[in-house]
Formats: C-alpha cells, sequence, structure tokens
C-alpha cells in the first residue's frame, strides 16, 4: 500500500514535475471600480482570459467591485488585493508620494501594463442649462465618493479654475453606480466620472427620460492643466457613442490613462504568468469591451511611472517589447 502510493507520487512527479502536483494553486484577486464602469468589466475580461489556463498556470483570479483608484492603491499596499487597476496620475502620486499620498511614497507600488485611456466626463442635467466648469457654481455637483479616481481629478479642476468646491460647489460624493439614477432623479444637477468610453453609467444616464449633457472643458483650462501635470493630457467625449445626449458634437476635456498595478510582494511567476496571457491576447481582449478597441501591445505599456514589476519586465523583454 505505502509501496504503491510512493510509486504513484513518484510517477506523478516524473510526469507534472514537482510545483505542480505539490504547490496549492496561487489566488489572484483584482481590485477594480463600480460596477457601472469600465474597471470591472475589463478585470473580468482579463480574468476570463487567465483563469482558463488555470491548470497550466496554476492561478485562479478573482474580480472584486471596489471603490476606485485610490482605493486600490491602497488595498494593493496593504495587501488586501494583489492586482488594482489605477488612473495613471494616480499611480504617479502614489509612488511619489503626492496629492493622497503627500509625503507619504508608496514605494511598493509596481506598475504592470497600461489598458484604455479615460476622459474626466461631467455629465449634467440638460435643464440646468451648464455650459462650462464656471456654470457649476451653485450647482449640486457629484465630484466621486472617497476612494474614487474622479474626486481627485474634479478637486484639481475646481482648484485650477479658481472655484472654491467648500464654498462655490454643493458636493456630494456618492459611488459610480448610483450617479445616474440621482441625476435622473433630480437628487444631483450634474456627476463627475473618470472613465473610458462607452460605459453604463452614462448610457444609463442619457436612456433616461431626463435630457442630460456633457459639460465641456475650456481649452484654456485643460492647457493649464496639461501645464502643471505631466499626467494629463487633452481628451474628447465621443458622442456618437451615446445616442440622445443632447451635445451634437465630441465634448473637449482632459484625461488620463487606465493601469494595470501590483505590489512588489506578489512573487515575479505570477505577475509574469498573467502579463504574458493578456499580452499573448491583446487581439481578443479588444473585443471583450468597448472602450478596449484601441489597445495595442505598444499603447499599452504607456503612461506607466512606478518601477515596472519584475514579472511584468520579464515578459516584455521576452517579447522584445522593451530592451534588456
Ligand atoms: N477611473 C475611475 C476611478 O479610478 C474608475 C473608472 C471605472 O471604473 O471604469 O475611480
Amino acid at each position: 500500500m505505502k509501496r504503491t502510493a510512493i510509486g504513484v507520487l513518484t510517477l506523478a512527479l516524473a510526469v507534472f514535475g514537482f510545483g505542480e502536483v505539490l504547490a496549492a494553486p496561487q489566488y489572484v484577486t483584482m481590485g477594480t471600480g463600480g460596477v457601472t464602469g469600465v474597471y470591472y468589466p475589463t478585470g473580468g475580461a482579463i480574468s476570463k482570459l487567465v483563469n482558463q489556463k488555470r491548470n497550466e498556470y496554476n492561478l485562479r483570479m478573482t474580480v472584486e467591485s471596489t471603490g476606485g483608484s485610490v482605493f486600490n492603491v491602497n488595498a494593493l499596499m496593504n495587501g488586501d488585493i494583489e492586482m488594482g487597476v489605477v488612473q495613471s496620475d494616480l499611480q504617479y502620486q502614489a509612488y511619489k508620494g503626492l496629492g493622497e499620498w503627500e509625503g507619504k511614497p508608496q514605494t511598493k507600488l509596481r506598475a504592470m501594463f497600461a489598458i484604455h485611456p479615460e476622459a474626466v466626463t461631467i455629465l449634467s442635467a440638460a435643464d440646468k442649462n451648464i455650459k462650462s466648469v464656471a456654470d457649476m457654481k451653485g450647482k449640486i455637483v457629484n465630484i466621486g465618493a472617497p476612494g474614487t479616481g474622479q474626486r481627485v481629478n474634479a478637486t484639481d479642476l475646481f482648484a485650477t479654475a479658481g472655484i472654491d468646491i467648500d464654498k462655490d460647489i454643493k458636493v456630494e460624493g456618492i459611488k459610480p453606480a448610483e450617479a445616474a439614477g440621482m441625476l435622473q432623479d433630480g437628487r444631483i444637477d450634474a456627476y463627475f466620472y473618470t472613465v473610458g468610453h462607452p460605459n453604463g453609467s452614462i448610457k444609463e444616464a442619457v436612456a433616461g427620460t431626463r435630457k442630460v449633457a456633457f459639460v465641456p472643458v475650456s481649452a484654456e483650462l485643460v492647457q493649464k492643466l496639461v501645464a502643471a501635470q505631466p499626467y494629463y493630457a487633452p481628451a474628447d467625449i465621443p458622442v456618437a457613442q451615446y445616442p440622445g445626449v443632447t451635445n451634437t458634437e465630441n465634448v473637449p476635456t482632459f484625461g488620463v490613462k487606465a493601469t494595470i498595478c501590483t505590489s512588489s510582494d506578489v512573487p515575479e511567476d505570477v505577475v509574469y504568468k498573467i502579463t504574458k496571457e493578456v499580452f499573448e491576447n491583446v487581439e481578443e481582449l479588444r473585443k471583450l469591451h468597448p472602450a478596449l478597441e484601441v489597445l495595442t501591445q505598444e499603447n499599452m505599456l504607456q503612461g506607466l511611472s512606478a518601477p515596472l514589476h519584475p514579472g511584468a519586465a520579464k515578459y516584455f523583454k521576452e517579447a522584445g517589447l522593451i530592451k534588456e
């Protein structure tokens, strides 16, 4: 009996190798954003790719809906999650110890790769006639719950426009998944969402009976923001993706990139396998959500400011995407 067991184990080791027989699967949790955003379905798309190879990779990936970028950075640093979607501006600030992390650089933060571009989007009720950032004075504006990326971008935009957020704006801080409904119900006049297009939240708001309009950010304001912060770039909201919105032309604003981050505590082989799986299937990933259609292996290496995780760097070198 004993001999047979040892025989089976020896055979198994010979066939599969040590790791695969003995190692328990590695669980990887990815922090995303609200369910009506783009992070959450993107996390689902990535985990679908990785989990198809669960036995080969000995990995199990799960996706969690979270507060957003700021929450994800903090959860990564606490070891609560192994991967997280983080706006490029917040990746930069967290690693350097700026903004939310003033004086507290998050030195364990590591970049894996970038995904889709995100536009700082302001959606308003058309009956409020908000034609500019200045027109939001005196209005009830959801700048986003603590933990979201949009809350940081809205604060930055109002400061740059010389608007006192505490005195001039009636600030709300609700979750992105609730914002569309609150705009429709008349409980808010406008909301911020830093997000890829098209997305479920804006579609939901546009489909309601209350007419909605995007608020443009003037070229002058965009210029000021881009000049002051290296991570901001001009962006446009494509109105054709939202039939029924009252704007007739694409709406100018500023934007960032969504990126996938991890921690230096996550093992190299785990990050390597996930990076490889994603990069070898960019074509498929592009089909899994319309906001991901623009992805290329090249643009997925842009917008990263924290050091690359060694597992990601290993794959990029192997694939000839970066130099040794
Ligand atoms: N950019 C948003 C944030 O960081 C999330 C957008 C999304 O979920 O697609 O909070």
